[in-house]
């Protein structure tokens, strides 16, 4: 051992002794805190006179429609998507009304439809399964990996003639491993839409999350990145994708400063809905583009030196990271080998007044009762009536690895605004109750 590496191993050893208050808090000792640490809700936290200013002018202009409005031509959705685009590193930004409109429209630009295919991962939020069988589509269900994100290794032997698309969802703040999703894609001649709801800010290899594949969606509600309480976001490169998405959102039509945007239109009226985002909405959201990089450098340098304080605690092992620079770090995952013993962590953590958690803000779609019914709006859906929606099966038993890896980890989630004392604590509790939970 050279004399760096003692003198680091040395320092360890004397904040593992420091850190070292003996009994757990779960078995009657004294809790590394007095209060409870809580991670909150991210963009709210900066909210200030700039998105208090950006709302005052769409009041006092009386112009809450992006359109149109007795204060000249509104302005503040055509330049947050101006911004978000910019800041995403994509052609095109489009607002929408939710991270949900955001996947629906996303899959009306790429024309998936009725007996089309889409793989996703088993373990992510409702929105992903819900928007595919409301563009009458069947989702098949792909394995998560260590990264809790699609396996791309599960994704080949899910692909069948009818598959078009892959929905790549970074969840947690974590990106899943694009390189090998998108050769999968290429291979087979599938597109990717990168479903960037919970990872709003992060990148991978240098790009920003949502540039990469045909299209990304973001979600601006609550306990997003940045939010105005709901908000969406869709991007991407591909003139035609961002014309079909711009129509799709406004009930078919393409409005003037959308066609500048495009230039040269290339499609005709089509039907679609209405996911057009207001002004109030556009004004806060500008204001929180312009705050993304501070939300995020904060949340990742949090998480970071949890990282570096008990990185060297024997045998740990965190969740996969296929770009750890890239990563937002919205929590801290470390791998427990089972549901027992991750359950210990959480309960002793809880003790010690530090929130922890398992893999969180998502469901295990095959499990839910209503999936394994296959049960949607109405009797002659065509999701399901074809005669392999007819034939698919859900259940626990279609998705074992994603179950025993949601069991298995657990966390402590990152706030942007923890101070260096909370860190301080988190790093004591997990140096705490690790070693007595591994131990067991
Ligand atoms: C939150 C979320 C969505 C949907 O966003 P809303 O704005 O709540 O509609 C979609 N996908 C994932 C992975 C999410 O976490």
């Amino acid at each position: 051992m050279d004399r760096r590496k003692f003198m680091a191993a040395a320092g360890a050893a004397a904040t593992a002794a420091q850190a070292a208050p003996g009994k757990l808090a779960l078995d009657g000792g004294k809790p590394v805190r007095d209060k409870p640490l809580k991670a909150g809700y991210w963009g709210t936290q900066f909210y200030d006179e700039k998105e208090r200013a950006e709302l005052l002018e769409v009041l006092e202009t009386r112009s809450p429609f992006r359109w149109y409005g007795p204060g000249g031509t509104p302005k503040k959705v055509l330049q947050f998507e101006k911004e978000f685009a910019a800041r995403m590193g994509a052609k095109y930004a489009l607002g929408v009304t939710s991270g949900t409109a955001a996947l629906q429209v996303a899959l009306a630009a790429l024309e998936i439809g009725p007996g089309d295919e889409v793989i996703l991962p088993a373990w992510t939020w409702h929105s992903c399964f819900n928007t595919i069988v409301l563009a009458g589509a069947l989702p098949v269900c792909a394995e998560i990996d260590e990264s809790f994100n699609i396996d791309p290794s599960d994704i080949e032997r899910r692909i069948t003639p009818r598959t078009k698309l892959i929905m790549a969802v970074h969840l947690q703040g974590n990106p899943a491993d694009l390189d090998r999703i998108l050769a999968v894609a290429r291979s087979h001649k599938l597109r990717v839409l990168e479903d960037c709801a919970q990872s709003v800010g992060a990148s991978y290899k240098g790009k920003p999350l949502g540039s990469i594949g045909d299209v990304g969606i973001y979600s601006l509600q609550l306990n997003k990145t940045i939010t105005a309480g709901e908000g969406g976001a869709v991007v991407t490169n591909d003139p035609v994708l961002y014309e079909r998405a711009s129509r799709f959102h406004d009930l078919g039509g393409l409005r003037a400063p959308h066609q500048d945007a495009v230039g040269k239109q290339q499609l005709d009226w089509f039907i679609g809905a209405n996911y057009r985002m207001n002004e109030f909405t556009g004004g806060v959201l500008l204001a929180q583009t312009r705050k993304l990089d501070k939300v995020v450098d904060a949340v990742r340098a949090n998480a970071q030196r949890v990282y570096e304080g008990i990185r060297d605690l024997p045998g740990i092992k965190f969740r996969r990271r296929y770009d750890p620079a890239g990563e937002l770090g919205s929590g801290v995952f470390i791998d427990f080998g089972g549901k027992q013993r991750r359950d210990r962590f959480l309960a002793a953590m809880k003790a010690e007044n530090i929130t922890a958690a398992g893999p969180g803000g998502s469901v295990i779609l095959p499990t839910l009762p209503h999936i394994m019914a296959k049960r949607t709006l109405h009797p002659a859906w065509p999701s399901f009536n074809t005669p392999r929606g007819k034939a698919i099966r859900y259940g626990p038993e279609t998705c074992p690895r994603t179950i025993d890896i949601h069991g298995r980890f657990g966390g402590v989630p990152m706030d942007p605004k923890f101070t260096r004392a909370d860190l301080d604590d988190i790093i004591a509790a997990i140096r705490k109750v690790y070693p007595e939970v591994v131990r067991a």
